[in-house]
């Protein structure tokens, strides 16, 4: 739906920047400010606003990562899915790039282009309906939001990402994994029907069932193919209260020998390793949690034939919103602290459970410990491949792997940030050579070899959608992998 006092305010405050048309000899876009003399087609009449103020621009050229800035020429706020199919048949007529982005938060120049047009989808965030078993949303609805209305009636996503103040959009184009996964598999696994603008500027509905091929290459799909505009998500009952058993180990291979029982048992709900860097080093603990309406429902003997070390575990029990708040309230934590601004060169690795203890050791030993600021953490997620099901979210070849991310926020100095991503890069390509793969929201230099390397198998059927759907490569350059 329209809405017309929001769009009346945009083009008050953006007057002298709202585009009027595209001036073909220049080939720049003609705004109020810079008149409308030359030879320009106007642009089709659209419900939301195209802008090209400085503000609006260096707002979508920077990311969680603080590390890649790349400008656009212009940024679409779609008022309907219209808007995006007339940008896009717009700039494939006229040789623009386009990129979608929902809140930004990859962290390595996934959601920017430069002098292209980005498309912010946060205009895009009607809740459409919720029923028993699913909810339809605007690809730019907020995950936190669809919680909020989800919750009260009882109603969950099964899987979300820790920090819930992710687009919709986002997430699906990237996979969405939690410590949920292993038993669910990603949000892209939770997903029963999509609507997208492809780079032809077509608007398709597609499913299991409808353009198969097309609904794969765009889960998780780092929107390369197709814009997604609306997405149809499997919704399970909510639990009232999350109980977290924590405990303690000396070192990550006793860690993730206790997670390989408990996912096998399938004790928790959500299961996950971490650690952190204190004065005496780096710790490492396990954090299950339980979803629970009625006591009964919590495992009889949390602690059952775990090797933790003896009298450190920790409960804590909340509601089940409080507990999929946690990470929004740290990060809010963390930007009042004056650190959200920080170079964020995180790195996500899905590494082979045949390799992850060594390889972890080894990895976590070596790091700087003066490059972890607060905020810094390290985080293991167990996998069962069994439970996931798209070929775009590409991970190890053995039923158990684990996402290994180092998630650090290091000093803004361009000598340090460029080590990082050396570091980040060299853990890439061991990871690589022991079968592992990457998650592709991370800080790790790509270049088109190493996508077709990562893609593999399917690297043929994508390059076949893209073709089909976005023959003039509008779409997806923040990433490179059609560079
Ligand atoms: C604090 C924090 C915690 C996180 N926790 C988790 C976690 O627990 N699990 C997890 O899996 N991830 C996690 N992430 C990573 C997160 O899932 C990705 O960064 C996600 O892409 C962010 O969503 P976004 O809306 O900011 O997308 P953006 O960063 O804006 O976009 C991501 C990519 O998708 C493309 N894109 C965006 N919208 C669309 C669309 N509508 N159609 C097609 N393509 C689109 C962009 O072009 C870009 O390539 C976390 C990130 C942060 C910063």
């Amino acid at each position: 739906m329209r809405n017309i006092s929001r769009r009346g305010l945009l083009k008050g405050l953006f007057a002298a920047s709202v585009v009027v048309g595209f001036d073909l000899t220049t080939r720049t876009w003609v705004t109020h400010a810079s008149g409308g003399g030359g030879d320009f087609s106007l642009l089709p009449p659209l419900d939301g606003s195209l802008v090209t103020d400085p503000a609006s621009l260096a707002a979508v050229a920077d990311d969680f990562g603080h590390m890649i800035h790349r400008t656009p020429v212009a940024v679409l706020r779609p008022g309907s899915v219209e808007d995006v199919v007339k940008l896009v048949r717009f700039a494939r007529k006229h040789g623009i790039k386009v990129a979608s982005r929902g809140k930004g938060h990859t962290a390595f120049g996934q959601s920017q282009v430069d002098a292209g047009v980005v498309v912010d989808m946060g205009t895009l965030n009607q809740i459409h309906s919720i029923e028993a078993d699913r909810a339809v949303v605007d690809a730019g609805v907020v995950w936190r939001n669809l919680l909020l209305a989800t919750t009260p009636v009882g109603l969950t996503p099964p899987v979300l990402t820790d920090y819930t103040r992710l687009t919709v959009g986002g997430t699906l184009s990237v996979g969405g994994v939690s410590g949920r996964s292993y038993q669910y598999g990603a949000q892209v696994d939770n997903v029963l029907e999509l609507q997208v603008v492809t780079g032809e500027g077509e608007l398709l509905t597609c499913s299991e069932s409808a353009d198969r091929k097309l609904f794969e290459a765009t889960l998780a799909g780092l929107g390369l193919c197709a814009i997604i505009v609306r997405a149809t998500i499997r919704l399970i009952q909510a639990k009232e209260r999350a109980q977290t058993l924590r405990v303690f180990y000396p070192d990550a291979p006793a860690m993730l020998a206790d997670l390989r029982v408990l996912i096998n048992e399938e004790r928790f709900d959500h299961t996950r390793g971490m650690s952190v860097l204190t004065p005496g080093g780096f710790v490492f603990f396990i954090e299950g949690t339980s979803f629970y309406t009625s006591a009964g429902e919590l495992p009889a003997d949390p602690l059952q034939g775990l090797h933790a070390i003896p009298g450190s575990e920790q409960f804590e029990d909340m509601t089940y919103f409080e507990y999929t708040d946690l990470v929004v309230k740290l990060i809010d934590a963390l930007e009042a602290a004056g650190l959200g601004g920080l170079p964020h060169p995180w790195v996500d690795l899905f590494v082979a459970d045949s390799k992850i203890d060594a390889f972890a050791s080894q990895t976590i030993a070596a790091l700087d410990p003066s490059l972890f600021l607060p905020g810094s953490l390290i985080l293991f997620y167990p996998f069962r491949k069994s439970r996931l099901a798209r070929p775009m979210l590409r991970v190890p070849d053995e039923e158990i792997f684990f996402l290994f991310d180092i998630l650090r926020t290091i000093p803004p100095e361009p000598a340090i940030v460029d080590a990082v991503l050396a570091e980040n890069r060299n853990l890439y390509e061991q990871n690589r050579e022991l079968g592992g793969k990457f998650y592709t929201i991370s800080a790790v230099q790509m270049n088109a070899r190493d996508w077709k390397n990562h893609f593999q198998n399917f690297w043929g059927s994508l390059s076949s959608e893209k073709s089909q759907h976005d023959p003039d490569n509008v779409l997806g350059h923040g990433t490179g992998v059609f560079a």
